[in-house]
């Protein structure tokens, strides 16, 4: 772009990069009779059918480069890629939750056998404990019967009446034991509830990577223009794009970028909960990428979650950090989608 030609008001031809680098109300560096407005001088007839043709000309040779790759891809190979990860994950997963599943059913198999065993020996040992007090109880009664003929009346009468008393309550403790051993039972309640893969094994779902290349990235910038995919990624249909601008707060001039949503087709209500990343790619190194987590749920009213604070703008151009390529003056963003099913979209 930076080699079209281009008219200025005043008839003097230049290029679009030496129009670019030049600001907003600086007198003409050509003629010196009149201030520049690069916005309306790029608007002129002459400069938008050569930007055009330009754009034309670039257009047909990315389609004509893409198309030769476009051929060249074999799709199995891609799908085979994925295919067979997620075959992997699945094998492993299912291993896993295997040995997983057979641990916790024998644990919890052991953990009800001692139960069972505890409580039949919590219930022997008490009847053991009955046992003896009514034992006992046998021998002092033998031993502790008085002469009849010695004992007065009264005395009589009072030892009955406290024998009879402590007899009835031995009695008494012998139905209590022999019932407490006979009726107690433990019962195994079966659950009836079906084991729910999903929710134990994993399930599949739909996640989504895409990116932004931002060229002409400084003029951008500068102009504060809005940057945004040209064409949406389609998850669950709905359309995905990124969207970046210069954003001001502070005093200080940031990168933002966002995610917007909206829906394939006219929709009143609706809604999506995403979790996900915004990331900044760094030119070498993905480990030195900038990444931001975004936890939103999208719905008619909220279509567009990031941060107005992404990075700092000094912070991007600056090339030593390696995000700005300053010989194609781009950048590029990257979004990572995963979503659930979305609720009541039309
Ligand atoms: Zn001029």
């Amino acid at each position: 772009m930076d080699d079209v030609i281009c008219s200025l008001p005043c008839g003097f031809p230049t290029t679009y990069k030496i129009l670019k680098n030049h600001q907003d109300g600086e007198k003409c560096w050509a003629c010196m009779s009149h201030e520049l407005k690069i916005d309306d001088c790029l608007k002129m007839p002459f400069n938008q059918m050569n930007l055009k043709r330009k754009q034309f000309d670039t257009d047909i040779e990315i389609f004509t480069k893409r198309k030769k790759y476009f051929d060249s891809t074999e799709p199995d190979k891609f799908i085979d890629e994925n295919v067979k990860k997620l075959k992997n994950d699945l094998d492993t997963r299912r291993d896993e939750l295997k040995s997983s599943l057979i641990k916790k059913i024998d644990d919890q198999y052991l953990n009800l056998w001692l139960k069972i065993q505890e409580d039949f020996a919590d219930k022997k040992s008490e009847f053991n404990q009955n046992k003896k007090l009514l034992e006992d109880f046998d021998i002092n009664l033998k031993n502790s019967t008085p002469n009849k003929h010695q004992s007065n009346y009264e005395t009589q009468m009072n030892y009955l009446k406290e024998s009879i008393q402590e007899i009835q309550e031995n009695i008494g403790l012998i139905e209590k034991s022999i019932s407490s051993i006979k009726n107690h039972s433990l019962n195994f309640i079966f659950n009836e509830n079906d084991l729910d893969m999903n929710l134990i094994f994993g399930k599949v779902r739909k996640t989504v990577t895409f990116r932004l290349w931002v060229e002409e990235f400084s003029m951008c910038m500068k102009m504060g223009h809005k940057i945004i995919n040209q064409f949406p990624t389609i998850v669950h249909n709905l359309e995905w794009k990124i969207r970046t601008k210069k954003e001001e707060k502070n005093g200080f001039e940031f990168l933002g970028v966002y995610v917007q949503c909206n829906p394939r087709y006219m929709s009143n209500s609706w809604s999506i909960k995403v979790k996900g990343e915004l990331r900044l790619l760094h030119r070498t190194s993905a480990e030195r990428n900038i990444c931001k987590k975004l936890e939103f749920v999208f719905n008619q009213n909220n279509r567009t979650c990031g941060f107005n604070d992404f990075i700092s703008l000094k912070g991007v151009l600056d090339a030593k950090n390696g995000f700005y390529d300053t010989q194609l003056d781009r950048v590029r963003l990257e979004a990572f989608i995963d979503a659930d099913e979305p609720e009541q979209v039309v």
